[in-house]
This record gives structure tokens, sequence and C-alpha cells, in this order.
């Protein structure tokens, strides 16, 4: 039985209980390298196999699992934030099914929840957002063109930016293509959750430079959008004249 699981954004103890069990278990880890705190590996119990997967391909991850399956070990496949943003295990589950092992999934804090907290900040404020979109620069990984950056800042909504702090000019400048502009608010979030964790709050313009100055090319998240100047407006579901299905609103009949 292979199970993929997310290990959070790095904070040890941001692993769900139900991934720090499986961890304690497992015959063999093999993790997404430097993304994984090397803190979560010490729960493993002893003589369980731990490999990198940042110096396997695919064909290895899956000869490595197909080994322990044969021998009826357990593999933790072990990947950062939540394995469903970015974790390339589709690909892993359709060998695993033509194969017929068998696998499940359990989730992860992402790194988008994590930056989000770092900054002490809501995505979907009222009246200023209610849409987070996930994306990234495309990189040496293609990105469809319907879902192009300058596409996506048409909306002028919350964003979170992976895989892209070593493309921030580029990104700038997609970002300014759409309803953004150079004053919107921005932030760079390095390492949310772990020691060294760094919160940079900028503006679209200074994005690059804001980087540069701070030594950021990677491992970071890009936020963009009005949710980080926050809003005075407040909620409708917590106001006193809002009847819910499990309260009634004050003066509603
Ligand atoms: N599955 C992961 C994303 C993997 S892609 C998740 O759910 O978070 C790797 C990218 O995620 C990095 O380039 C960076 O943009 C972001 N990332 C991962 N961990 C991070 C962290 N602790 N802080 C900031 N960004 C992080």
């Amino acid at each position: 039985m292979v199970h993929f699981v997310g290990a959070g954004p790095g904070a040890e103890d941001l692993i769900t209980l139900r991934g720090a069990k499986l961890l304690k278990e497992a015959d063999q880890v093999i993790y997404a390298g430097s993304l994984v705190n090397p803190k979560l590996l010490e729960r493993c119990r002893e003589g369980c196999r731990i490999l990198n997967s940042a110096v396997m391909t695919l064909e290895d991850v899956i000869e490595a699992i197909q080994t322990a399956e044969e021998q009826g070990q357990m593999t933790v496949r072990l990947h950062t934030g939540d394995p469903g943003i970015y974790g390339a295990i589709r690909e892993q589950m359709n060998r695993l099914d033509a194969l017929g092992i068998p696998f499940d999934v359990t989730p992860g804090v992402s790194s988008f929840c994590a930056a989000a907290a770092a900054l002490n900040a809501e995505y979907t404020l009222p009246g200023v957002s209610q849409t987070v979109i996930l994306t990234r620069m495309e990189g040496r990984t293609p990105v469809p063109e319907r879902e192009k950056l300058s596409g996506l800042a048409r909306h002028g909504s919350s964003m979170a930016v992976f895989l892209s702090a070593g493309l921030l000019p580029e990104l700038e400048k997609e970002l300014l293509k759409g309803a953004y502009t150079e004053e919107t608010p921005a932030a760079l979030v390095y390492k949310a959750s772990w020691p060294e964790e760094k919160r940079l709050r900028c503006t679209v313009g200074t994005l690059a430079t804001c980087a540069k100055e701070n030594g950021i090319d990677r491992t970071a998240l890009v936020l963009v959008g009005d949710f980080l100047s926050g809003t005075e407006e407040r909620s409708r579901l917590y106001a006193p004249d809002f009847t819910t299905g499990y309260r009634k609103g004050k003066n509603q009949t």
C-alpha cells in the first residue's frame, strides 16, 4: 500500500495527525527533497528506508515502491504542503493503477495557507475579493494558453503565485497587464512556517527589487491583491441582523 501524504508547509507540527501516524508506521518513505522539513523524518521508525525524490526520476520512484510492495512493505510518499497542488502525484497514480498497487491520499496544509497565516491575512474579504487564484508563471513547465497570468490578472482577485520567485520582473509585467497597478499590495513569503521564514510586504511594482534586496529567489510564494490591505467592511455571516440556519437575526421575523 502507498500513502501519499501532505507534509505541510514546513513547520514539523503542521503535518496532520493522520500523516504523522502513517509516517511512524512506514517501512519506506520517499520525500520531496529540501521542501520537506528533515525533522519530520526523525519520526520514522528505526530501519525505515528513506529516499529523497529530488535525485530520482518517476521511474526510480515507482521502482522503489514496487520493490517495497513485493516485500509486503508500506510506502509513504511525502509531498510538501498539500500533494494536490503542484505535487506531480497524478503521474505516479497512473503508474500505480497500471501495476495494481493500491494507494490513498492524506491532505496537507498548503503553503498558500501558511503564507496567509504568516501575514495575518484573509484572502476572501467582503467587498474586496471573494476569489483566490492559485497559479504559477510559465517557466520550463508550460502553462495552458488560456491560463496565462496576464489573463488571470484581469480579475484583480486575491492571488497566490507558486514556483515563480525567480521570475519576478516578468511576473510584474504580466500582473500589470491585468487589473492590478504598480501600487497594488503584494507580499513575498519565504519559507512560510519554517524558523527562517521571511515576510516582505511590497507592491506589484516593487516585487522584483524587494526580492533582490532580500536575497529571495526560491521557496517563496508571491501574494497579490487588495486583500493585503485589509478592510473595515464586515461579513454578513456574523452581522446581528443576518439570519442563518443556526441563528435568527435581530428584528427579523
Ligand atoms: N504542494 C506544495 C507546492 C509545491 S510547488 C504546497 O501545497 O504548498 C513548490 C512551490 O511552493 C515553491 O516554489 C514555493 O512557491 C511554494 N512553497 C512551498 N513551500 C513553501 C513555504 N513553506 N513557503 C513559501 N512558499 C512555499
